[in-house]
């Protein structure tokens, strides 16, 4: 046994081979498995191959068993008490924008701290109080949530253009009276240069071996906003840049120039991550009803065409091609009509997600023929039980094409701006504006903020 962990550690100091680390350790566990120190060494194995999910499920499940056994063995609960807390940093970093961790979580971190002050390990007590320090508890419903406000936004969901070649019923932009413009390169530069924290590196350091690996984070750039992107004539400058800057950026369009080879050959050339494609409805007429404008046998040669020309660069593993489509009427048969509606372009994307649309979970926001009544509505009243708690504003700013800032993709007049990139992003994130409309959101005295006041993301629903 002892020869066999040296074998691992050899190989973990050696050489970056993860993949004969996991086959070795599994093995070694299916002999001993219940070694938490193998159980250990195989989830560090697969994060360090970049496999997070796998890892943290490993380290979770040998937190669950270690936790209810071997109470009394001192050195044993003080390794999973670091255990512990390395799994909250790395979870920590695999976050999106609106996740939250398990309910559990933040008492385990209560308990190492006390456990740690008590042995006089003075380390772990602090990473558990820093951690402390950066959560935020929720009560909704009286279910405690627990929720992390990063040190930088995790996202921004930038505007390349507010104009559009569509004008589909659903869309808020007839509300729009800003002006319309193009985003300017020199912009969206500017942005980038203003958000140092867009790529985080942490050394996670391996509890038994001392050997350290990297585990990155990237910020992520949303390319959408108000309009479609893909009618701004550089938007492949602006995936180049943010990719260079080191985030990962990803476009969502409603596709209809897809049909155009010159823009398809400019897009797959830039490599975006992720290229979503709106395209809703049940059937051609629903869907050409709604997207007034669209042809539906545009989208589908557009679609066809985009993932042959994909294969052909060689880029299937680096561009993530996904329709994102909302079903107005969110129940088992519209899904099953909606899914055989998009059967067909089944082959030629990677991903197809189905939406509810937000008039069926919120209908104050439109009136009984689908039109938006957002902005002549009166704030709910104050009897009204808050119940979901909105966290855009503590993941994520959104971008204008003029560079101005706003908490959401409600705002779409900016009602509420936040400030300019000029400031800088990451001064913007810890702004007192920002940090106000936190508070706001967190103890529920949002009447200030009137999109806030009768927005879904805020209300009970
Ligand atoms: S308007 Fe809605 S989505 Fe925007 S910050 Fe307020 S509660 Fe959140």
């Amino acid at each position: 046994m002892k020869d066999d962990m040296m074998k691992v550690l050899s190989l973990l100091n050696s050489e970056k081979n993860y993949e004969s680390i996991i086959d070795f350790t599994s093995n070694i566990l299916m002999e001993h498995p219940d070694d938490i120190k193998v159980y250990y060494c195989l989830a560090m194995a697969y994060i360090a191959k970049g496999d997070k999910t796998k890892g943290l499920k490993h380290l979770q499940n040998l937190i669950t068993q270690s936790l209810s056994a071997n109470k009394e063995d001192k050195l044993l609960r003080l390794f999973i008490n670091q255990v512990i807390l390395q799994t909250i940093q790395i979870t920590e970093l695999s976050l999106h924008g609106g996740d939250v961790l398990g309910a559990n979580t933040i008492q385990m971190v209560k308990e190492v701290k006390l456990y740690a002050h008590k042995l006089g390990e003075r380390d772990l007590e602090q990473i558990a109080e820093n951690i402390l320090k950066r959560w935020i508890h929720i009560n909704s419903s009286n279910q405690p949530i627990v929720a992390l406000i990063p040190d930088s936004p995790l996202t921004l969901q930038v505007e390349p253009t507010n104009a559009c070649n569509l004008n589909c019923t659903m869309c808020p932009r007839s509300k729009m009276t800003r002006k319309v413009g193009f985003m300017d390169t020199a912009i969206f530069d500017e942005m980038l240069d203003g958000w140092k924290n867009r790529v985080i590196v942490k050394q996670i350091q391996h509890l038994i071996f001392g050997t350290t690996f990297p585990l990155i984070k990237r910020g992520s750039i949303k390319l959408f906003f108000m309009g479609e992107p893909l009618i701004h004539n550089q938007l492949d400058k602006l995936i180049e840049s943010g990719k260079q800057a080191g985030c990962t950026v990803g476009i969502q369009t409603n596709g209809i120039t897809l049909v155009n080879k010159e823009v398809r050959q400019k897009l797959l050339s830039a490599k975006p991550s992720v290229i979503g494609i709106s395209l809703d409805g049940i059937n051609e007429m629903s869907y050409e009803a709604v997207r007034q404008g669209a042809r539906l046998l545009d989208i589908y040669n557009g679609l066809k065409a985009l993932h042959k020309e994909r294969e052909e660069m060689n880029l299937h593993r680096k561009i993530w091609i996904m329709i994102s489509s909302i079903i107005p009427k969110w129940n088992q048969s519209s899904l099953e009509h909606a899914q055989k509606f998009l059967e067909p372009i089944r082959p030629f994307v990677d991903h197809i997600g189905f939406i509810p649309l937000s008039r069926e979970r919120d209908p104050k926001f439109y009136d009984e023929n689908g039109k938006i009544i957002l902005y002549s509505k009166q704030p709910i009243s104050s009897t009204s039980k808050l119940q979901s708690l909105c966290l855009e504003p503590f993941t994520k700013l959104n971008v204008l094409w003029d560079g101005s800032i706003t908490p959401c993709c409600y705002d779409i007049n900016c009602a509420m701006p936040l400030g300019h990139i000029k400031d800088g992003i990451d001064n913007v994130w810890k702004s007192s504006k920002v940090k106000e409309l936190q508070d706001a959101l967190l103890n529920q005295n949002i009447k200030k903020y009137h999109l806030c006041s009768v927005c879904m993301s805020n209300t009970k629903i």
